[in-house]
């Protein structure tokens, strides 16, 4: 099993077979666990050094049109508290956000109809006007071709949208109302088309979720080469179909952000406030398994606890951007600090 880990470490490549026997060890195996995060975190200082990227969360609306089956904001969800923000409070967030030193703003929300192409594309002109220096990455769903470009033109430079899962059955399965991960696919093209600093990723551990599934994951993530990727635990919410599903099992996170960081060595990898939910250590976890980027809650307080994608999400401390300094010091613990630097893409 280390051969494989050395393999990966080097080629940065893994067939089938060997990443699902590598993953599977994983589970239980803290040797080859331990030296599969060693290696990915080597790679990752390689590149960053001990700098982790911090970019400012603005949950832009709890409104989504879609269902998808582990979603607390999910429009089945009778009981979801629904807030949308104006332009002008996105706009205070984005000033507090720049006074804490944040040079990355990422628009978050679920798919809201009211955000047409022109309320948006307004928002971001703001944002690119007042803040020329910022990176702003939006992740605001499946969107038009069209859509996409105008947003970019108007100033965004990044875009997240998850693939959730590289398995089609798997994918319809959790997506029942969705437009099907073909569609899903197509979009992350077109972001790439147009330009954008794309990022995909998927969660770990949610219901009818195999090793082959994840290794598929994988594979795809190689295959399109996003410059961010996205992996998270599963976290069950009460008020969805998934509810009494187990949460994502915590090595099986780590594992795979490691053999991530290994296959895309210059990717920016998030240890995603799921992980900080998921453990105490969650997060300090993630940048020892090779990920870079945090990414703090800079959403008004009294609607944090209403973009509930999952419950008891952590976004209070050092999940919040007024717990910078606070956060700064847990990555000290570790011999990390915060990298204000607004972290794009290294092409070099
Ligand atoms: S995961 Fe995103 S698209 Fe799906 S229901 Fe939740 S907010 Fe909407």
């Amino acid at each position: 099993m280390r051969e494989l880990v050395e393999q990966l470490t080097s080629t940065g490549r893994l067939d089938n077979a060997s990443l699902k026997a590598l993953v599977t060890q994983c589970a239980t195996d803290d040797g080859v666990l331990q030296l599969l995060r060693d290696n990915a975190v080597r790679t990752a200082r390689e590149q960053f050094g001990r700098g982790i990227y911090i970019r400012g969360l603005i949950e832009l609306s709890s409104y989504c049109r879609c269902d998808c089956l582990y979603c607390g904001l999910r429009r089945s969800n009778r009981l979801a508290e629904r807030y949308r923000l104006t332009h002008d409070e996105v706009m205070e967030c984005c000033k507090e956000g720049y006074r804490l030193g944040f040079r990355t703003f990422v628009l978050q929300g679920g798919e809201d109809g009211t955000h047409t192409d022109k309320w948006l594309t307004e928002l971001v002109s703001t944002m690119r006007r007042e803040y020329p220096d910022v990176a702003i990455t939006l992740s605001l769903g499946e969107r038009g071709e069209e859509s996409f470009r105008r947003l970019y033109e108007a100033g965004a430079n990044r875009y997240l949208l998850r693939h959730e899962a590289a398995n089609a059955q798997l994918y319809e399965s959790l997506h029942p109302a969705g437009r099907g991960l073909q569609h899903r696919l197509d979009c992350l093209e077109a972001l790439k088309r147009i330009g954008y600093q794309t990022g995909m990723g998927m969660m770990i551990g949610v219901k009818g979720q195999t090793i082959d599934h994840i290794v598929e994951d994988l594979q795809l993530i190689a295959r399109m080469q996003p410059e961010m990727v996205g992996i998270g635990p599963f976290l069950p919410h009460r008020a969805t179909p998934l509810g009494n599903e187990p949460a994502g099992d915590l090595r099986l996170v780590l594992a795979t952000v490691a053999i991530v960081r290994l296959m895309l060595p210059k990717a920016l990898l998030p240890s995603t406030t799921a992980l900080a939910t998921l453990s105490p250590t969650g997060r300090l976890e993630g940048v020892l398994s090779g990920a870079n980027v945090v990414m703090p809650n800079l959403s008004p307080s009294d609607i944090r606890a209403k973009y509930a994608i999952y419950e008891n999400k952590a976004s209070w401390g050092k999940e919040a951007a007024e717990g910078v300094a606070a956060l700064d010091a847990e990555l000290h613990t570790i011999g990390y600090h915060i990298d204000y630097a607004r972290g794009d893409f290294n092409l070099k």
